[in-house]
């Protein structure tokens, strides 16, 4: 027995890295998979089916189910596409795990216009097309009177939570992921739709160059950062056992937090318009009050 027997389960971005140990972990768990992905580069260039065949292989040979998917998740007819087929091969669907990501890192003062629209594209279109086509069906599931115990796992990620140098266009599009999440949360909880979204650490070819000596693979003891390290909270999150909706958690090995967003940290009310040169002294009483923002990644 799994904690996801009798699950549809689509991960994105499931040929490699994170995705691919998601769509691993939900298999033992006894869900069926759809394994989307179209083979990008870390870049988000060509396409290859070959990691999304290798991981649909990995989980039949050990028992499980799964189906390639190839469709581009960030295209809406291609992510409607997944979504009926999960449905049309499985006759359901109960879990999307938004995964699927890319990178062009830049400095903002030398970043093109095309490297903000392509992670832009990738992240943020990427997760609302499936989940848009996922919700539209389980709303009309729910007011069928069909009882509906969907999850939507989302990712973010430390550089849309704290921000990253260098990375403007991952960063803004990974803070939008996480409050999108928390709208997913208070928007369909009432069709039986919960939505969660992590920040996780991890080797893989988007951190195994950039971060080589924190991503190493220790010779000995625990690997804290082999990607199958953060399947068992997406597969928990995926699961009809997940009793919480709207949160952000940060995994890395075996370290998991519950992240928190912006909060009113210090408020000061005049009850009327203030002049310009009045401002100064109350900020720097306000910024006194509250507590330091986290550092940005990267930042001196
Ligand atoms: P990865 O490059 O190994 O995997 C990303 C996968 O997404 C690739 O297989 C790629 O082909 C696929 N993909 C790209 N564009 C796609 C599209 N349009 N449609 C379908 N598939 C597409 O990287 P990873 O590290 O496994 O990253 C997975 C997710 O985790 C990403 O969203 C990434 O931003 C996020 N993340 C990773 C880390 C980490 O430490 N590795 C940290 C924070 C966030």
């Amino acid at each position: 027995m799994g904690i996801c027997d009798d699950r549809v389960v689509i991960v994105t971005g499931a040929g490699r890295g994170l995705g691919r140990a998601h769509a691993i972990a939900f298999a033992a768990e006894g869900a069926r998979v759809i394994v989307n992905d179209i083979g990008a580069s870390l870049e988000g260039e060509g396409t290859d089916m070959s990691p999304a065949h290798e991981v649909v292989e990995t989980i039949t040979a050990a028992g499980g189910q799964a189906v390639v998917n190839a469709d581009d998740c960030a295209d809406w007819d291609g992510a409607g596409n997944m979504i009926a087929q999960a449905i049309d091969t499985w006759g359901r669907l109960d879990t999307l795990v938004c995964n699927a990501g890319i990178v062009r890192d830049r400095m903002i003062v030398n970043m093109s216009i095309e490297e903000w629209d392509a992670v832009i594209h990738v992240h943020l279109r990427g997760m609302f097309c499936p989940v848009r086509h996922a919700v539209s069906h389980w709303r009309e599931m729910s007011k069928a009177g069909t009882p509906v115990q969907a999850r939507i796992v989302n990712t973010s990620s430390g550089a849309g939570l704290f921000g990253s140098v260098a990375q403007a266009n991952y960063s803004s599009a990974k803070a939008g992921i996480a409050t999108f999440t928390t709208i997913a949360a208070a928007e369909l909880g009432r069709y039986g739709v919960q939505a969660n979204a992590i920040a996780p650490s991890a080797r893989s070819r988007m951190t195994e160059e950039a971060f080589a000596e924190m991503m190493a693979k220790p010779e000995s003891g625990f690997d804290s950062m082999d990607p199958a390290n953060v399947s068992p909270l997406v597969v928990w999150l995926g699961s009809s056992a997940c009793d919480v909706s709207g949160r952000m958690f940060e995994i890395a090995g075996g370290e998991l937090t519950v992240c928190d967003g912006w909060q009113r940290a210090a408020t000061f009310d005049k009850g009327a318009q203030y002049e310009p040169d009045e401002i100064g002294a109350i900020v720097t009483d306000l910024i006194r009050e509250a507590p330091q923002p986290a550092a940005v990644y990267g930042a001196q």
